[in-house]
């Protein structure tokens, strides 16, 4: 079932979601069962799984060839797909990005996805790699995620890149796509990135999920501002709980999103990462349950693997 129909049979009540991210190369799937079952008491009517680009470097050998070494690989977003639909009664919604698919490729990960019959797709640019100082899209692939919303659309109306496949039956995916409440980082000003947040919606997304925050206000305020510049599909909030007093470093880097004073202020306060474990969860739970006063169609939990962290707080809210 589409993300959008689990929203409307929700018939205004906000529903819980998170996502995971495919199990570093060499661990199995029994790493990915093991976040999930202890999260399946709170009915997600779907499971994100995020697709990860091989992450490597150039190392300057000694005959001053440039020698390239895999540093981190998470294979498997569609194989996991699967087996998550297969093994619980769940849509799962694969992550696609611009970054390391040309257009054929894409069209290929897009076929296999439907072959699985999953019917929801979320669509991205995905990040610089490593050993990029920007992001660099393939030769043949998508710079912008709008792109790739279109070439995603394209397949829903049966037109396939693939001479071959032009009789074949369309795909009929729902197309999910990221919006920065903070901004994105690349973007001069918020209204940059609405105006390219409205071209992914008019090439086809049918719903928003929004980077982290850790100040419902800013998810209040850039909700008031898409809906003020026309944009009526859902914005569903993104919540992940800190748990690490490196995170008050690591995520405003990473994520490019503020922690509000008040938080830093708790995560000082702690002696050590299981007192930070509790502030987190304490301040995930009351933005969580001021989001479900406010009518937020879902709650979309990062779980980064650590799913114990998410159950502590679905537990107070759903
Ligand atoms: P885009 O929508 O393409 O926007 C990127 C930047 O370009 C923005 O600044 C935008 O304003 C600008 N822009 C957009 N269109 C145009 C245009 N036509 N012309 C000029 N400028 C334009 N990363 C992963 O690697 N794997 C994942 O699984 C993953 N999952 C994510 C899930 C969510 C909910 C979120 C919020 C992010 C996720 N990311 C993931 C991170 C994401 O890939 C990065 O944030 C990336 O930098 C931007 O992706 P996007 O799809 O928002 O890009």
């Amino acid at each position: 079932m589409k993300v959008t129909e689990h929203i409307q049979n929700g018939k205004g009540k906000t529903q819980f979601s998170f996502e995971i991210l495919p199990p570093l190369k060499g661990e199995n799937i029994h790493s990915i069962f093991k976040n999930i079952d202890p999260l399946m008491e709170f009915k997600p009517p779907y499971i994100n799984v995020t697709y990860h680009r091989e992450e490597y470097v150039y190392n300057e050998m000694p005959n001053g060839l440039l020698e390239k070494r895999v540093v981190r690989k998470r294979p498997g977003t569609v194989g996991i797909c699967a087996a998550i639909q297969n093994k619980y009664d769940v849509d799962a919604v694969p992550h696609i990005l611009c970054g390391g698919f040309t257009k054929e490729e894409t069209e290929d990960f897009l076929i296999d996805i439907g072959f699985l019959e999953i019917d929801n797709v979320m669509a991205l640019r995905g990040d610089a790699v490593k050993s990029e100082t920007y992001f660099k899209p393939e030769k043949k692939g998508h710079s912008y995620a709008c792109d790739l919303v279109s070439q995603i659309n394209d397949l829903n109306k049966g037109r396939y890149l693939d001479k071959e496949l032009q009789n074949s039956t369309p795909t009929n995916f729902c197309i999910g796509v990221a919006a920065y409440p903070e901004k994105h980082m690349e973007s001069p000003n918020i209204e940059s990135d609405i105006h390219f947040l409205k071209k992914k919606i008019s090439n086809g997304a049918q719903y928003i999920v929004t980077q982290m925050f850790f100040d419902n206000e800013k998810y209040f305020k850039f909700v008031e501002k898409c809906r003020n510049e026309g944009i009526t599909i859902p914005i569903i909030p993104g919540i992940k709980p800190i748990s690490i007093h490196k995170h008050l470093n690591v995520v405003p880097h990473r994520f490019h999103v503020d922690l509000p004073e008040a938080l830093i202020k708790e995560v000082l306060k702690c002696k050590d990462n299981s007192q930070v474990r509790e502030v987190g969860i304490e301040w995930s739970i009351q933005q969580s349950k001021e989001l479900v006063a406010a009518g937020a169609p879902f709650i979309h939990y990062y779980s980064m693997g650590k799913s114990s962290n998410i159950k502590a707080i679905a537990s107070e809210v759903f």
